[in-house]
C-alpha cells in the first residue's frame, strides 16, 4: 500500500512537494490544504483533491504524514504543533535561533498525541545540517565553514521591494572565491562577514524613481547589506522576467581538519549542492523525511525529532536488503 500523503500550503514548496510524490511510487497523494478558497486553487495533480484547511482535521485517518509547506515566519510556529495533534508532520522551519523553542512546542503536541513530528528538514537547515554533523564528529579538531550561493535570497529580494521606488527586485548571494580556495588550501582563514559572500541586486524601478538614493537605500541597509560589498543593476520588467525569474541556490559545508601525533595531516570534507530550484529541491527532501517519518511512526516512535535522529536507510525506498547489496 502507498504511503497516504497530504500538502498544507501551496506555495512554492507545496508545488515542489506536489511533483516530488509524483516521482516516489511508494507514495500517494491524497489532498493539497489550503487556507484560500479550494475553488482559486489549480493544482497539477489529477487525482487529489483540494480542501480547505479548516477540514484538516477530518482527515485524521486518511493521510499516512502531512508535509506542512507553509512560511517559517508565521504559519509554522503555529501549524506544526497543531497538525501534529492529527498527524505524523515533517516542515522546512528555517528560522535557526526560534529552532529549540519549536522544537520543544512541537514535542508536547507529538508526544500527547503519538505522531512522528520532523521539523527543520530542506538542505539549510536539514542536509547541510547533517553534513556539518557528521564532519565535526569525524574530524574533531578542526574548524567549519558554509558558504551559500550563487543563489537567491528571497528574504534579501523582499526587502530591497519594500523600498519606496522599487518595483520589483532579485538578490543573489554569491560566495567569495577567494575565501572558499583558503578553506581548501587548509589555511583555516578567519573571515569576516564581508570576506565571505558578496551580493549582487537587480532592480526594476518605479517610473520617476532616483537610481541613485535607491542603490544608496540598498547598500547601507542594516542586517541586510551594509556588512557587504554590494553591487545594484537596474534593469527592465521584461530582463527580470526573462533572466530572473528562477529561484536557484546552493553552497558548500567545508570542514578542514588535522590528525596524527604531531597534527602533520590535513583533511578537507566538501558538500556541495547546485540547485536550479531551491524549492523544488527543498520539497524533495521534505518527501524523502516523509517516508522516513511513516516509517518511524510504524515502529511506535512518537515526539518530535530534527534530521539528526533519523536513520539515513528510513529516508530511501529502497529495501535494507537492496540498500545492502547496491550501495554499501
Ligand atoms: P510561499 O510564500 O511560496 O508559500 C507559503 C504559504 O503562503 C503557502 O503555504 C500558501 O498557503 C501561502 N501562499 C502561497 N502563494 C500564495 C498566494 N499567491 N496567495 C496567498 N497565499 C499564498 O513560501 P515557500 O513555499 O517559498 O517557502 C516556505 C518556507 O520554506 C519558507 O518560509 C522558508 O522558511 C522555508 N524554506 C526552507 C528551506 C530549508 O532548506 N530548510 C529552503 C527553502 C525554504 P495557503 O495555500 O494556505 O494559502
Amino acid at each position: 500500500m502507498s504511503i497516504r500523503v497530504g500538502i498544507m500550503g501551496y506555495g512554492n514548496l507545496g508545488r515542489g512537494v506536489e511533483c516530488a510524490v509524483a516521482q516516489n511510487p511508494d507514495m500517494e497523494l491524497k489532498a493539497v490544504f489550503t487556507r484560500r478558497n479550494p475553488e482559486d486553487l489549480h493544482i497539477w495533480s489529477e487525482t487529489a483533491e483540494v480542501v480547505s484547511a479548516s477540514k484538516l482535521a477530518d482527515w485524521k485517518d486518511e493521510l499516512d504524514v502531512l508535509i506542512l509547506c507553509g512560511g517559517s515566519a508565521t504559519d509554522l510556529p503555529k501549524q506544526t504543533p497543531e497538525y501534529a495533534k492529527y498527524f505524523n508532520v515533517i516542515d522546512s522551519f528555517d528560522t535557526h535561533a526560534q529552532i529549540p523553542k519549536h522544537f520543544a512546542d512541537v514535542d508536547a503536541e507529538a508526544k500527547k498525541s503519538g505522531r512522528v513530528a520532523i521539523i527543520s528538514v530542506g538542505w539549510d537547515p536539514g542536509l547541510f545540517s547533517l553534513n556539518r554533523m557528521y564532519a565535526g564528529a569525524i574530524l574533531p579538531e578542526g574548524k567549519d565553514y558554509t558558504f551559500w550561493g550563487k543563489g537567491v535570497s528571497q528574504g534579501h529580494s523582499d526587502a530591497i521591494r519594500r523600498i519606496k521606488g522599487v518595483k520589483d527586485a532579485r538578490q543573489y548571494t554569491i560566495p567569495v572565491e577567494s575565501a572558499l580556495e583558503a578553506v581548501r588550501a587548509g589555511k583555516n582563514p578567519e573571515l569576516t562577514t564581508r570576506e565571505k559572500h558578496t551580493r549582487e541586486c537587480f532592480v526594476v524601478l518605479e517610473e520617476g524613481a532616483d537610481p541613485a538614493k535607491i542603490e544608496e537605500e540598498i547598500t547601507t541597509m542594516p542586517n541586510y547589506f551594509a556588512d557587504y560589498d554590494t553591487t545594484v543593476h537596474f534593469i527592465t520588467e521584461e530582463e527580470m522576467q526573462q533572466y530572473h525569474s528562477r529561484l536557484p541556490h546552493g553552497g558548500f559545508v567545508l570542514r578542514s581538519g588535522v590528525t596524527g601525533r604531531e597534527k602533520e595531516n590535513h583533511h578537507l570534507i566538501e558538500y556541495t549542492l547546485k540547485l536550479d530550484s531551491n524549492p523544488e529541491f527543498t520539497s524533495s527532501v521534505l518527501v524523502a523525511y516523509a517516508r522516513a517519518a511513516y516509517r518511524m511512526s510504524q515502529e511506535g516512535l512518537s515526539g518530535c525529532k530534527t534530521v539528526f535522529d533519523v536513520a539515513p536507510a528510513y529516508l530511501s525506498a529502497k529495501s535494507g536488503e537492496e540498500l545492502r547489496a547496491t550501495l554499501l
